[in-house]
Parts: structure tokens; sequence; C-alpha cells
């Protein structure tokens, strides 16, 4: 028997993550603070309560998927004199935070749901809304293992790949340390593709070369930043994301508040941040974060 599952937050990602649950059998109680939201996940066979108190009443589950660990606090607490999710899920729910936040924060929350007399786990996800849709999300949990073993179905059927990366919070260190990565190594390819325009070395002939070196990484063979290597990239399609430039610009942050909070050096991690920050600013939020090339290649000419 699988769990019953509230879940809360049918944005781009919640709402096809659900609709797999339900389409796997999973009982799934939706609710999302946005009317319309609702209304779309009612129309796509989503049964939806009308409160999110409502939604977890009957919940062995309580799902959050939000844009940020404010919302998941919030929630959990209750804002304005509200009820809080904490307050009305029965006795015996596990609380699972799917949302991208703060370290701190999925501490924090996963505290409060501790306090309350409920286990809770973090299970921040990559693959984007095609692998939303798809089923086929990497998730990344930190828990204690008998919480892993509880949800683990449960994301096995919204995802193709899912890691116990260790207790609270180390679900969502795993995906900021891996983004981290990705911010740094896209500006790297890109650097190395407008310095090889420079010096009149054909595109196809560096991504031939490096893509059997050393210098070989998945911004450069699946998300190649210029057109024609690589025909699936966001690259051929005018930096239509993928992976938009805000998202990035949020997992940067996120990876600079880790750095901080922890007094670590990392001056690649800081300067990319601080690069997709700027991204942003200059109107680039919805291009893919792969777009990085054409400002790098601009301030080059200056
Ligand atoms: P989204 O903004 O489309 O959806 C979030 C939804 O949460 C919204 O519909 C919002 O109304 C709802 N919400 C906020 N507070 C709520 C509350 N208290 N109760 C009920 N609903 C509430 O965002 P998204 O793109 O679906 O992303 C969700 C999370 O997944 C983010 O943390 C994001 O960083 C992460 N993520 C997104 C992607 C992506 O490609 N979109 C990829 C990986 C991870």
């Amino acid at each position: 028997q699988l769990p019953a599952v509230a879940f809360l937050g049918l944005g781009h990602m919640g709402g096809p993550m659900a609709l797999n649950l339900v389409k796997a059998g999973v009982r799934v109680t939706g609710y999302d603070v946005v009317p319309e939201a609702c209304d779309a996940a009612r129309e796509a066979g989503l049964e939806v309560a009308g409160s999110a108190q409502e939604a977890v009443r009957s919940a062995d589950v309580v799902l959050t998927m939000f844009p940020a660990g404010v919302f998941v606090k919030e929630a959990y607490e209750g804002v304005d004199g509200a009820e809080g999710l904490l307050a009305a899920a029965p006795v015996g729910a596990t609380f699972l935070d799917c949302s991208t936040i703060n370290i701190s924060e999925a501490q924090e929350v996963a505290q409060l749901a501790h306090a309350a007399g409920f286990t809770a786990a973090d299970a921040p996800v990559s693959g984007g809304v095609v692998g939303a849709t798809a089923g086929t999300l990497a998730f990344m949990m930190g828990a204690e293992p008998e919480v892993f073993e509880r949800v683990r179905p449960l994301l096995e059927i919204m995802g193709g790949r899912v890691v116990h990366c260790g207790g609270n919070g180390m679900g969502q260190a795993a995906k900021i340390c891996n983004n981290m990565i990705l911010g740094v190594s896209m500006v790297a390819v890109s650097e190395a593709f407008v310095l090889a325009e420079r010096l009149g070395l054909e595109h196809q002939a560096m991504y031939d070369v490096v893509s059997h070196a050393s210098g070989q990484c998945w911004a450069l063979t699946t998300n190649c930043p210029v057109p024609g290597p690589v025909p699936t990239s966001p690259a051929n399609n005018d930096y239509e994301p993928g992976f938009a430039g805000a998202l990035m610009s949020k997992d940067l942050t996120l990876a600079a508040t880790a750095l901080d909070e922890t007094g670590t050096e990392a001056p690649m991690g800081r300067l990319a941040a601080e690069l997709y920050a700027q991204f942003v600013k200059d109107g680039q939020a919805g291009t893919d974060f792969s777009g990085i090339i054409t400002t790098l290649r601009e301030a080059s000419r200056k």
C-alpha cells in the first residue's frame, strides 16, 4: 500500500510530479495558494482540496514543492494566525520537502517537524520540467534511513534516480554542490569558446578535441553553449531553456549562502554566483544559462 500524499505547490514542477503519482495509483490530494494552479491541476485529473489544512488531514506524506525556503517555513508554521501544516497533519505523517532551499533552512524546517512529533526529509530534484513530466527526475534525499525507506517508493515513481545523501539537509547539500560545479563549468566552457573564437579556432574543432580530452564535462557535451556541435543543446534554439538563468542564479545564491555559513573559500563558486546574478539583472532570467557565453563574448569586444 503506497502512502497517501498531500501535494502542496502545483507549479511547473509540482503539477506534473503530482500527476505521475496519481497515474501510479497513489491517493493524492493537491493544493496551491494560486487558484489558477489549482484549476489547472484539477483539469489535468488531480483531486484538489479547498485549503492546505484540508489537503493534509489524512495524509501519510506531506510533500511541498515551493519556490523558496521562506514559503516552506511559513506553510509548516502557519501565517497570520492560520493553522499551519504541522498543526493540521495527522499523527505519524512524514514531511517531505522537494523544493530547492538553503541547507540551513532545510535543517530548520526538519527540526520544526521533529519538534511537532513528525518525521521529515529534504529531497530536492534535478531534471527540470521535462524530468518532472516524464517521471525521470533525480532525487537527492536527506533524512534518517527509515524515513528514506518510507518515501522511497514515491520518489521512484516521480524519478529515475534516488540517492540517500545523509541526514536532514544533505539532499540540499548535494544539489547545491552539484549546481555550483555546473555554474562554474558553464562559465569555463563558455570562456574557452570565446577565446577559441578570438584565436581563430573553429567551434567544431575545439569540441572534437575537448569532448574527448580532460576538459570534457556536461556543460560541453550536453548543454554546449555554441550552436552546432551538440544539436539538442539550447544554443541551437536561441538559448530557450533548458535550465533558465534565474534558476541557476537562485542555486548559486544558495551555494554562496552555504559558503558563508560554513566559512568555505570558493572563489570560483562565488564569482559564478556574481556572474549569474548580473546575467539576471541584464534581463536574461528566462534565457538558458548557457546564454552567458553571449555576455562573455560581448565583454571581450569592449
Ligand atoms: P513554481 O513557482 O512554478 O511553483 C511553485 C508553486 O508553489 C507555485 O504555484 C506557488 O503558488 C506554490 N506555493 C507557494 N507557497 C505555497 C503554499 N504555502 N501552499 C501551497 N502552494 C504554494 O516553481 P517550480 O518551477 O515548480 O519550482 C519548484 C521548486 O523546484 C523550486 O524550489 C525550484 O528551485 C525547484 N526546481 C525547479 C526546477 C525547474 O526547472 N523549474 C528544476 C529543479 C528544481
